[in-house]
């Protein structure tokens, strides 16, 4: 019995102490994470499934935590997005990968059709400077606005479509381009589409998951493949692990493919030395 009452004890009520502790440790270091310098951008291929060739990056971001180590972008972007220090955060990674792409063309080590792709969060969609503050940020970089693609995810477009056409045509003006992340993910997704002016459309990882095993997740593909053809639309797998997912992607005329098949993210020096990808058997 006095065992059990320990087990519990430590099992249930501390638990919900602790975790309630650690949530506030981690906003609190959040906040300090940025001018600690803790942030660094990885980069992860975009492959043409017909040419082999990468045609872009999809920049993530990375937090070195000084006691914890590596913390994955799956626990901390929500609760930056929470407090809002995902707004500083989200400018000082664009501002970075913008820098970092403009450098490599200065020194033509990348292709110059190369794009670079940077994730928005709901809540800097919401930022009513959003769109200055992008221009100000490809100014002072020098980066040409049709190098840099912005991913903003399918859910938080489907959460006001009205407002989020009128910031993604000020996005637009900018000559940047724009993508929708994680499709197929939300519903009704296909309806507003021909409302939205984006460039690509990229299809979540749990599609491609399942390409081997579920009949209707390749019905789907098929589905958005040529909706988005339609629309004149390009169209990114995501998630491709195996050689298998990747031919199936190819016989389903998806344009582009990013997933650990070809590279897992990686830092600015190795990424820069991948430009072309085996695609044929
Ligand atoms: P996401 O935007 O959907 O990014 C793709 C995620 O899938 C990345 O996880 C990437 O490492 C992972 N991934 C790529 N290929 C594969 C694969 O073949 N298999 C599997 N299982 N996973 C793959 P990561 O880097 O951990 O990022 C997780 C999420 O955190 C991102 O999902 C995005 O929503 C968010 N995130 C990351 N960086 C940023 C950022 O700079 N800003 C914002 N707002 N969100 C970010
Ligand atoms: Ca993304
Ligand atoms: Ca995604
Ligand atoms: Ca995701």
């Amino acid at each position: 019995a006095k065992a059990m009452g320990k087990a519990r004890s430590e099992v249930f009520e501390p638990a919900i102490h602790d975790r309630a502790i650690a949530r506030m440790q981690l906003e609190i270091d959040l906040r300090r994470a940025l001018e600690h310098k803790e942030f660094m951008v990885v980069y992860q291929p975009i492959v043409s499934l017909n040419s082999g060739r990468v045609a872009g990056f999809e920049a993530l971001i990375r937090w070195q935590h000084p006691q914890r180590g590596w913390v994955s972008p799956a626990e901390f972007i929500p609760v930056a997005e929470e407090t809002g220090s995902i707004v500083p955060i989200g400018w000082w990674i664009l501002e970075q990968v913008c820098q970092q792409l403009r450098t490599w063309q200065q020194h033509s080590v990348v292709d110059s059709r190369l794009t670079v792709n940077v994730n928005l969060s709901g809540k800097q969609l919401t930022q009513p400077d959003l769109a200055r503050e992008v221009k100000q940020i490809l100014h002072k970089t020098g980066l040409s606005p049709s190098s840099l693609k912005l991913e903003i995810t399918e859910s938080v477009l489907m959460d006001n479509v009205d407002a989020a056409v009128t910031i993604l045509q000020q996005l637009k003006t900018l000559g940047i381009q724009l993508a929708i992340d994680d499709f197929g993910t939300g519903y009704s997704s296909l309806s507003y589409l021909h409302r939205l002016p984006i460039d690509t459309l990229k299809i979540d990882r749990s599609f491609v998951n399942d390409i081997d095993c579920d009949p209707e997740k390749i019905e789907m593909i098929r589905t958005i493949v040529s909706m988005a053809w339609n629309l004149g639309i390009n169209v990114v797998a995501e998630g491709v692990e195996t050689k298998k997912q990747m031919y199936q992607l190819q016989a389903l005329r998806c344009d582009y493919g990013q997933g650990y098949f070809f590279s897992r993210p990686a830092d600015a020096e190795a990424a820069k030395t991948l430009q072309y990808f085996e695609i044929r058997g």
